[in-house]
């Protein structure tokens, strides 16, 4: 055991692998010795586990079993570390200190610490995505009234600091809002959360770093305040844990380098648009439900950003839609100025090109790890940045003049980057060449000496021939003796004093003198000198620019507006939406609405009209199935998200009231993970829908009750749908294929019958995708039956006997299951069906009434939802089914 076995047993370097590894136990340790990184014991095994790097051994424990070791080289260092990262492992990394080889044992210090949720470097940064590190405080023992959890979050590669105070009813949706790469918690909390979310990436912190005395401590410490009073925090003691924590870890991973941290914001509960993660996941908003890489998102089909910074923010806008309506407004005001100007559009298109991504550059700085390259990238981009803030100074979108202000970076900054670095940099500073000749004196010097060693060598021989006159004179160097003056044997009794022998050869003699000599001390040293030079004039300019990372982090953050604007605006042309209107009042009134990422999938897109009101809370919306209910419903939802989230919208018109929520629930989302059933999870989303929603709340409901018996589903369907509009008083698109919910238009307040029209043409169904008012003729199931090739006779005999129960001419059966407008369908005539002479040619003494057992049985086939059913149902239908035959 690592934690107790004596450190006198090791060798030295193990004994400070070993310390290292103690106080990192469930970090992967990556112990540099000369050109690798070394893991050892368990962490070998998991990372030859996870990475494939060899096993192999060095050295033996105590008792005599070799140890594990598994090694990285150096320079594939990043690389490895990438792939460890993104599987949720974090790595220590241990370097070695001063030169090696001098002195018995290297020292190592720990140089880095990367985790999931605290990564800075750009090669291990998803490109358009942020990284986010969560802490979660809550109290050890919940008592009543208590506060919930405190979250703080921060995002290393923006500064972006954020608080809340989270109930236990919020803490799914803000988590999946959050979506954070690594959550900090206190060990109490550990196994709760790795039990009900196994997906996540936790890390445990002893309890004791939630705490809410330090951290008020540690939030001045780090912001230089007296107090917090501006922050509002002070009411909020899970909240100070929370920060205390995510402030003592991120201290830790990042060593010594000081992150920008933007001030803590606040976050109260009614800033934005609440989503739980079923509907996240549902509204496919930038994950699909299948999670695959290549399936469109509304994220993808709106992300034509020119720079990662701008994807992300398009992506944190249309996460998180917002409640305020100025904000949404100010958007859609400058996207209508991107819209109707072309001149304005072509211009912010060009200067967003080729843009860097300042904000994780600017992180950078603030870290001191800045490479390079990503300065030049910066030097170069600063001239469009400031153009461009002076080209919409002036514009009348008031959007665009703010975020204009935020571009007059300094010129100081760019004057800087342009003297100090050089035209094209070396990628890594260790190779040198990065800081401009012009820079620095003695920089210029060394450079000159490194570079420049025979043409000194010639003009020194020349002033030498001729001081001295001796013609036999040379100046030459060679690696073993260094430089020298060389004269033959003969003219060497006429050498000026100051020539002092330093080798005899047969025929000549070489000589130093005090100028060669400090001239070799100058240029053997010149490379190394020259490269630690550059070094310290590097960070001399990186630290000159830390005061202006805020500066930058403003620019950046203009910048990533702009440029999520202008791909709103360019995706608004191309599929001609619409600036919504905000309204203060309740409801909703689209027309020609569409589906945002299903339009851009299919040709011939209806478009179709939602109207929802006072009076109109609940749209029942019947319709056979493949008809478009949940494209319809879906479309619903995302016009409200992408108008709110500040974006015009797919439709010919739109208004928009206030929304608090938007509550889905669609589909069979399968949580095999948490062994719940189907129709487990359909009745828990319920259940957090009705608890949750209210009169501000869209919710679209899909087929509810579809995972039970049929009158289960129905009752629960009907009682749901009436809880709905009566309690919650929700705004609520409720598709079902129960026939007995359109009857609720009469009976309840506030709810309105639509359905998706079908249409005959040859005896077939067509869909026409059209929303139209009124409940929906009868189920099409026989028709659907037709076209999934159901004999003819089999379809026609289904009609008859469907004809027969709806006239009442079976007794016995459910009248109220029947109780339905009539289908007209029904009585048109099939073009390839069989006349009833043509049953008797084809089944000689067989009357149709003989098969009438039969065709029941096959009318309850067609009426039952297989896709519902388990196997072991269908199996038991199938048998049900054969003795009829
Ligand atoms: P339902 O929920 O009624 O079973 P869907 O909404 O899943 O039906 O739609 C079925 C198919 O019809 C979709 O795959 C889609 O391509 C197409 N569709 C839906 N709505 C429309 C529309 N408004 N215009 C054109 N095609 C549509």
């Amino acid at each position: 055991d690592l934690q107790t076995e004596s450190l006198s047993q090791f060798t030295p370097a193990m004994r400070q692998f070993v310390e290292i590894k103690r106080r990192y136990p469930e970090q992967l340790v990556l112990f540099r010795m000369g050109d690798f990184y070394e893991t050892f014991f368990d962490d070998a095994a998991k990372a030859n586990r996870l990475i494939g790097i060899t096993l192999t051994k060095r050295g033996k424990m105590p008792d005599g079993t070799p140890i594990p070791m598994a090694g990285i080289p150096m320079v594939s260092l990043d690389q490895y570390v990438a792939r460890l990262v993104k599987m949720g492992e974090s790595v220590v990394i241990a370097e070695q200190q001063g030169v090696p080889g001098k002195g018995p044992t290297m020292e190592r210090k720990i140089s880095r610490i990367i985790t999931p949720g605290t990564l800075t470097e750009t090669a291990l940064l998803p490109e358009k995505s942020d990284s986010v590190l969560l802490a979660v405080a809550a109290p050890k023992r919940r008592r009543k009234g208590d506060a919930g959890y405190g979250f703080v979050w921060l995002t290393l590669s923006s500064g972006d600091f954020r608080a809340e105070n989270v109930s236990a009813e919020q803490f799914e949706s803000e988590l999946a809002r959050i979506a954070p790469s690594e959550i900090l918690v206190p060990e109490h909390l550990k196994q709760t959360l790795r039990d009900t979310h196994p997906e996540l990436v936790l890390t445990s912190m002893p309890d004791w770093h939630f705490d809410a005395a330090h951290g008020e401590e540690n939030l001045k410490k780090v912001f230089g305040l007296d107090n917090l009073d501006a922050w509002e925090i002070e009411g909020f003691p899970l909240v100070l844990e929370a920060a205390n924590a995510l402030l003592d870890y991120t201290a830790e991973t990042q060593v010594d380098a000081l992150p920008f941290i933007r001030p803590l914001k606040l976050v109260t509960e009614n800033e934005f648009i609440v989503i739980d993660p079923a509907s996240r996941r549902n509204l496919e908003i930038s994950d699909t439900v299948r999670r695959d890489a290549g399936e469109l998102t509304l994220f993808s089909v709106l992300d034509g950003c020119r720079s990662a910074m701008g994807s992300r923010e398009l992506k944190r806008w249309l996460n998180q839609p917002l409640r305020g309506a100025d904000a949404a407004r100010a958007r859609h005001d400058a996207i209508e100025r991107l819209v109707t100007d072309t001149d304005d559009r072509a211009r912010l298109s060009e200067a967003l090109n080729a843009l860097p991504d300042i904000e994780r550059i600017a992180s950078r700085i603030a870290l001191g790890s800045v490479r390079p390259r990503e300065l030049a990238s910066l030097r170069d981009a600063l001239p469009a940045v400031r153009a461009l803030g002076a080209v919409f100074a002036d514009s009348p979108a008031a959007l665009f003049a703010d975020l204009c202000r935020a571009l007059a970076v300094p010129e100081t900054v760019a004057t800087l980057l342009r003297e100090a670095l050089l035209e094209e940099p070396a990628v890594q500073l260790r190779d040198g060449d990065v800081i401009a000749s012009g820079f620095n004196e003695e920089l210029k010097t060394l450079r000159d000496l490194r570079d420049n060693t025979g043409q000194f060598l010639l003009d020194l021989e020349a002033r030498e021939r001729q001081a001295t006159g001796l013609s036999t004179l040379r100046v030459e160097f060679n690696k073993v003796h260094g430089f020298y003056i060389e004269v033959s044997k003969a003219q060497s009794k006429d050498v000026p004093l100051h020539y002092h022998r330093r080798q005899t050869l047969k025929n000549t003699e070489r000589y130093i003198t005090p100028e060669l000599k400090s001239y070799e001390d100058k240029a053997l040293s010149a490379k190394e000198r020259s490269s630690a030079l550059e070094r310290e004039l590097y960070l001399e300019v990186v630290k000159r620019l830390q005061p202006e990372v805020e500066r930058l982090m403003a620019a950046a953050s203009a910048l990533s507006q702009f440029d999520a604007l202008l791909s709103l605006a360019e995706h608004a042309i191309e599929y001609r939406w619409v600036k919504p209107r905000l309204t203060g009042r309740t409801g909703l009134s689209i027309a020609g609405g569409r589906h945002p990422v299903v339009e851009t999938a299919i040709e011939n897109y209806v478009p179709n009209d939602c109207r929802l009101d006072e009076n109109r809370r609940m749209l029942v919306i019947t319709g056979p199935n493949m008809g478009g209910k949940s494209t319809y419903m879906r479309s619903v939802a995302l016009i409200v998200l992408l108008a709110w989230a500040g974006s015009f919208v797919p439709a010919a018109s739109a208004e928009i009231g206030p929304v608090d929520r938007i509550h889905t629930r669609i589909g069979a989302s399968d949580d095999l993970a948490r062994g719940r059933s189907t129709f487990m999870v359909e009745m828990t989303e319920a259940a957090t829908i009705l608890h949750q929603a209210t009169d501000r709340s869209l919710v679209l409901m899909d087929e509810i009750g579809r995972g039970t018996s049929t009158y289960d589903g129905l009752s629960l369907a009907a009682a749901i749908a009436q809880s709905l509009v009566e309690d919650a008083r929700a705004y609520t698109l409720f598709a079902t294929h129960y026939f007995e919910l359109t009857k609720f238009a009469e009976e309840l307040r506030g709810v309105a019958n639509v359905h998706v029209a079908a249409t005959q043409a040859k005896s077939r169904v067509v869909f026409l995708h059209e929303i139209t008012e009124g409940p929906a003729n009868r189920s099409y199931g026989i028709a659907v039956a037709q076209l999934a090739g159901v004999p003819p006779k089999v379809v026609r005999r289904a009609r008859e006997v469907l004809r027969d129960l709806e006239a009442g001419k079976m007794p016995g059966m459910q009248p109220s299951l029947f109780d339905l407008p009539h289908d007209p369908l029904l009585d048109a005539p099939a073009a390839d069906d069989f006349g009833d002479d043509a049953f008797e040619e084809k089944a000689p003494g067989v009357s149709p009434e003989d098969l009438r057992p039969f065709l029941d049985r096959v009318e309850a086939l067609c009426a039952t939802d297989l896709d519902s059913l388990t196997p072991r149902a269908a199996l038991e239908l199938l048998y049900g089914t054969l003795p009829a035959l």
